[in-house]
């Protein structure tokens, strides 16, 4: 494991010598989005309802179905619903990447994307234009669906984190491509990648194919980073040349991950691929420091190119005097201006 002094105050963990190697020569970076691009605390910022419902009745049968769920987008609608009667719901079930099914009242319930209320043939009673809005403006929108008919729908926003586009940015100085990973719809998913400048967006992604995402880019011959946080995206990290495990995130994470960033920061990957070109660079001359020192004293005290040669006591100098200069080399990492190091 590897960890320099600044390394560890600035919690980037490597964890493999491979790691290090790889970090050095990456094609693209994929970032999940939620959770790592933003800062995974998603909040209700509109409500619209359908004809004859209020948008008290969306957020009460919403909240009634989403009590039974553990997904970020449930607790955001829990958060805005506080204090509110919640329709009681029963028979919960996840549907993986799209939402979740709940007995509302005796009546079948949805909550989700569009997708699922398409999958479900619900009528969307003349709110596409109004969904299509708030995909536009970066929100997750979620359809309340009862008994085959829209109620409604919630817009949910997750703030970019602070540091999210300068990273994109240094990354792709660096020539290393940015991908977004999501299984958020299209519209939401391509107006987060353009604030953000990233290259690729990979949307509506089920959780079981992320790494498919993976194998597909290096397919193509590309080194590949991924970073997440998500339990999901453990096998991602696994299948990635560099796998970076972001934040206090979960265990699992930080077990398939190669690199390790102890703080959520997105700018903590361009630090490690910084620290990781230095770290390579610094190997190298090493070894040629050693390596010099020993092939061209050696010959010398033999007698080689006899009557030129060195005192065998001179000789044993200039092989402590290259454990020296390696030493004083490696120190100099500390150094080193690592851009995002501080
Ligand atoms: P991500 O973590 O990238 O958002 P998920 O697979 O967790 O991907 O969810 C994909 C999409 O499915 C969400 O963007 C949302 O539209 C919908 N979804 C999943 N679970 C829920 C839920 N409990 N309530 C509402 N929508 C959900
Ligand atoms: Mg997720």
């Amino acid at each position: 494991m590897i960890g320099t002094g600044r390394g560890a105050q600035n919690g980037i963990l490597i964890k493999n010598a491979s790691a290090l190697e790889n970090a050095t020569h990456l094609d693209v970076v994929i970032f999940d989005k939620t959770g790592t691009l933003t800062l995974g605390k998603p909040e209700v910022v509109e409500v619209a309802a359908a004809a004859g419902r209020t948008e008290d009745d969306v957020l009460a049968l919403a909240a009634g179905m989403e009590q039974h769920s553990e997904h970020p987008l449930a607790h955001a609608i829990l958060e805005r619903s506080k204090g509110m009667q919640a329709l009681p719901a029963d028979g919960f079930t996840n549907i993986d990447g799209m939402g979740a099914r709940a007995r509302s009242e005796g009546e079948p319930g949805l909550v989700g994307n569009r997708r699922l209320m398409d999958a479900e043939g619900v009528d969307l009673a003349g709110m596409e234009e109004m969904a299509e809005r708030m995909a536009g403006g970066g929100r997750t929108v979620v359809h309340v669906a009862r008994g085959g008919r829209l109620w409604g729908l919630i817009a949910i926003a997750d703030a970019v984190r602070p540091t999210s586009e300068a990273a994109v940015a240094a990354l792709k100085k660096r020539g290393v491509d940015v991908a977004m990973l999501t299984g958020d719809n299209r519209a939401t998913a391509e107006r987060i990648g353009r604030e953000l400048g990233v290259t690729l967006v990979l949307a509506e992604v089920l959780p079981g194919q992320k790494t498919e995402q993976v194998k597909a880019l290096q397919a193509q011959g590309k080194k590949v980073g991924m970073v997440g946080d998500g339990i999901n995206d453990a096998p991602a990290l696994t299948q990635a040349d560099v796998g970076f495990a972001i934040g206090a995130g979960t265990d699992v994470a930080m077990e398939s991950a190669d690199v390790v960033l102890m703080r959520s920061d997105p700018f903590d990957v361009v630090a490690a691929v910084g620290l990781s070109r230095v770290t390579l660079r610094k190997m190298h001359q090493n070894l040629w420091w050693a390596v010099g020192y020993n092939v061209i004293a050696f010959p010398f005290a033999a007698g080689v190119f006899y009557p030129l040669t060195i005192s065998p006591e001179v000789a044993a100098l200039a092989m402590s005097g290259s454990s020296l200069i390696v030493a004083a080399n490696a120190l100099l990492l500390k150094r080193a201006n690592v851009e995002g190091l501080k």
